[in-house]
């Protein structure tokens, strides 16, 4: 049978296209969405495609109540997951004398909670099939620090600890937990820039170009291929040489 894997915040970009790369390498996937349920189902559609058994979830992986009951559907559908990639995740620009205790509380609920959540539920099981793996998807800014973006930095770099200590703690069980940390990579996520701030972003680049959600879809990818099984508690930058 087709190994499953759950991916957060699958509706749009990087989990999207993940999400398509793991089911034309063989994986049945099951899609998790916060608020755009057309595009979940219309993805599914497409993965179904594409020869893998899918479905859609939607639930705020900031709740833990959701989860759990996300891991409930998901359990009776597809029975255990072999592979978690919590990617769901929200950005935003603000001067720290401007953030709100609600805008922290969100940003950490959803971009460090929703990690927490997630691993906290689906775990045990990967635990006692001792095997399994979790890739974490951080951020360039959770490695060296975004101005305007301090609660967003925090979370990100909560989950690279996240990461390291979680990946010492399961090892034993050969269960194994890896992170990205991708550059700027064109997505939803960048509306908020101008184009010509877009472009002096680039220059910032060495390859002098944004990265695609392509380039994090392959790396997890190879994260989850068996030739990838001695990595754990790693932080994989794909970033076009932004920080080096
Ligand atoms: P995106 O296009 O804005 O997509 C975000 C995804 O996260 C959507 O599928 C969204 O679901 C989901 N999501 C948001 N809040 C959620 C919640 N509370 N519960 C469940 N799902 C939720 O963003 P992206 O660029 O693909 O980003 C994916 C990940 O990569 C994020 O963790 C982001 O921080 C990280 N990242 C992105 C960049 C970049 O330049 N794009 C750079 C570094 C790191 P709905 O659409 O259903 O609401």
């Amino acid at each position: 049978m087709n190994p499953v894997v759950l991916i957060t915040g699958a509706s749009r970009g990087i989990g999207r296209q993940t999400a398509l790369t793991l089911a034309r390498n063989g994986y049945n996937v099951a899609v998790n969405f916060h608020s755009h349920e057309v595009r979940a189902k219309s993805l599914v559609r497409e993965l179904g495609e594409l020869g893998s058994d899918a479905d859609c979830f939607r639930a705020d992986v900031s709740s833990l109540n959701e989860v759990k009951a996300m891991y409930d559907q998901i359990h009776r559908r597809f029975g255990k997951i072999s592979a978690l990639v919590n990617n769901a995740g929200i950005s935003e620009q603000s001067l720290f004398t401007d953030i709100t205790d609600e805008m922290w509380d969100r940003m950490i609920g959803v971009n460090l909670k929703g990690v927490f959540n997630c691993s906290k539920v689906f775990l045990p099981d990967m635990i006692r099939a001792k095997s399994g793996s979790i890739i974490n998807i951080s951020s360039v800014w959770g490695q060296t620090g975004a101005a305007t973006e301090v609660h967003y930095s925090a979370s990100k770099a909560g989950v690279i600890g996240l990461t390291k200590a979680l990946a010492k703690e399961v090892a034993p069980c050969a269960v194994t937990v890896n992170c990205i940390c991708p550059g700027v990579i064109k997505t939803d996520m960048l509306s908020p820039f101008s184009s010509s701030e877009i472009d002096a972003l680039k220059e910032e680049v060495p390859l002098r170009k944004l990265g695609t959600p392509g380039d994090i879809a392959n790396t997890v990818l190879f994260l989850l291929s068996p030739g990838a099984s001695y990595i754990t508690g790693q932080v994989i930058s794909v970033n076009g040489g932004f920080l080096i």
